[in-house]
């Protein structure tokens, strides 16, 4: 806390991850002393802090902060996400690329951890706004990133478009056409099946902790939260294999829909019109709006936190368990506080963290530079179903930690413990650096 003042979010991801990590370390703790293990995990290897000035429509010019965390690269190039917000600052980054190591280590795949962004706030600015936004940033960014360096991908406030201007505009000052950003269009280098990522790996990995209890989605009531990318695609796998969602959220309010929500209204809400969940409700009778938070005030069976940090907290816990959820994964980044998944724990609920739960979107990015590399493309049928394959072995992987460490069934520590293993076998192959 005293080296990194200001950080909350940061010290929060550290301390669930170490505190998870006691039994490794202390098996280990001589070794890891002995070369600052603990000291270097936590520090990112390189943090880039820089001006992005851009012009608005207006012809005013403006000031933006840009970031980019390079957290981790034991076991490949730096992976992870650009996130446009304005409430992005460096703790944040540093939670997220923090995450994003261990992440990208249960993939399976070689990929190392980073983060980055900006304080812009994408929203009610125009395209061409946008495209000078994205141009500035690249022109910095560029520098610190490669194919075989550093790839970073969208997040928060980065989608398809702004993935465009950024490509656009490294290529235009390197003169490379390589996989340097992932989540790119499918005319120009993407993968098929990208975009359903994350949401569709969501309900994979679901699908294998229901299984192993002899379960499945098959007519539950699942509840989701936010509206965006994950969100929308985990209420499509979900609907597809059987199960009801009853409500969506963005950052304004909630709709519930006992009917089930109809997702080609919500696409086109959110995706085309570019507009507010609210609106939902203006279109469909069965639907109810609600402002402001309270959607896990929602009975379900599977709740599914898709939208941003510290969006359940401890009374948001005890209001599933009262209505009787069986299972919360989460989509979104550390959705969950510390105190609401420690309460599930407590409460048998089965509860999967983000980092083994939300892990699909990165792993098809992975998939996405492989295609890449071979300059060809694969079919939305071979990327999903290595996709499915790897969270059913991610389950497998963080399961397996959990009882080899005598926690069967905390998939919190199983995913740490297996993530945490291969990077540190990576870092200490490779010497002091
Ligand atoms: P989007 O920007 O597409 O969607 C985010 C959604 O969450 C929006 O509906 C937004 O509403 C809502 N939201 C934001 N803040 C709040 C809040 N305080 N309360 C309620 N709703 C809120 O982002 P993604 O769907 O891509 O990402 C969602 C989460 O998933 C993030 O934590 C991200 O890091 C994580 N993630 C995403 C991956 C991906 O592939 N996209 C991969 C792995 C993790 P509003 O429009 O009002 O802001």
């Amino acid at each position: 806390v005293k080296k990194n003042p200001s950080e909350p979010e940061f010290h929060q991801a550290v301390k669930e991850v170490l505190e998870s990590l006691a039994p490794v370390i202390e098996k280990h703790e001589e070794e890891f002393r002995k070369v600052a293990l603990l000291e270097r995990l936590t520090e990112p290897e390189r943090v880039v802090s820089f001006r992005v000035p851009w012009t608005d429509d207006q012809g005013q010019v403006q000031v933006n902060k840009g970031f980019r965390v390079q957290f981790n690269s034991a076991i490949g190039p730096y992976k992870g996400g650009l996130r446009f917000h304005p409430t992005v600052n460096q703790g944040i980054l540093k939670f997220l690329g923090f995450e994003q190591v261990f992440k990208n280590s249960l993939t399976g795949l070689p990929i190392g951890g980073g983060k980055g962004g900006s304080d812009f706030d994408p929203k009610g600015k125009s395209d061409a706004e946008v495209m000078r936004f994205c141009q500035s940033f690249m022109t910095e960014l560029y520098k610190y990133i490669g194919a075989d360096q550093d790839v970073p991908a969208g997040d928060i406030g980065v989608g398809g478009r702004e993935i465009g201007f950024l490509y656009g505009q490294y290529k235009r000052i390197t003169g490379l056409y390589e996989g340097v950003l992932t989540g790119k269009g499918l005319t120009w280098g993407g993968s098929l099946a990208r975009t359903e990522a994350t949401g569709y790996g969501l309900v994979y990995i679901v699908e294998e902790m229901l299984k192993h209890v002899d379960s499945s989605l098959e007519g539950k009531t699942v509840v989701i939260s936010g509206s965006g990318n994950v969100a929308i695609y985990a209420t499509e796998k979900a609907q597809q294999l059987g199960a009801k969602v009853v409500a969506l959220c963005d950052s304004t309010g909630y709709i519930y829909d006992p009917d089930g929500i109809q997702l080609d209204i919500v696409k086109d809400i959110k995706e085309v019109q570019r507009g507010r969940i609210k609106e939902y409700a203006d279109q469909v009778a069965s639907a109810e709006y609600h402002e402001g938070t309270g959607i896990w005030s929602i009975p379900c069976d599977i709740a599914l936190p898709c939208a941003t940090q510290n969006e359940l907290d401890l009374d948001d816990a005890k209001q599933l368990v009262a209505n009787g959820v069986r299972l919360v994964a989460e989509g979104a980044n550390m959705p969950t506080t510390i105190e609401a998944t420690q309460y599930l724990q407590e409460n048998s609920v089965l509860f999967m963290p983000g980092k083994a739960a939300n892990a699909g979107g990165v792993a098809t990015s992975a998939l996405e530079m492989t295609q890449n590399s071979e300059r060809l493309s694969w079919s939305f049928e071979e990327v999903d179903a290595k996709l499915k394959d790897i969270m059913v072995n991610i389950y497998a992987k963080v399961s397996d930690a959990a009882k080899r460490y005598d926690q069967e069934g905390n998939f919190v520590v199983g995913a740490n413990i297996a993530g945490f293993e291969k990077v540190v076998d990576a870092m200490m192959a490779q010497g002091l650096v």
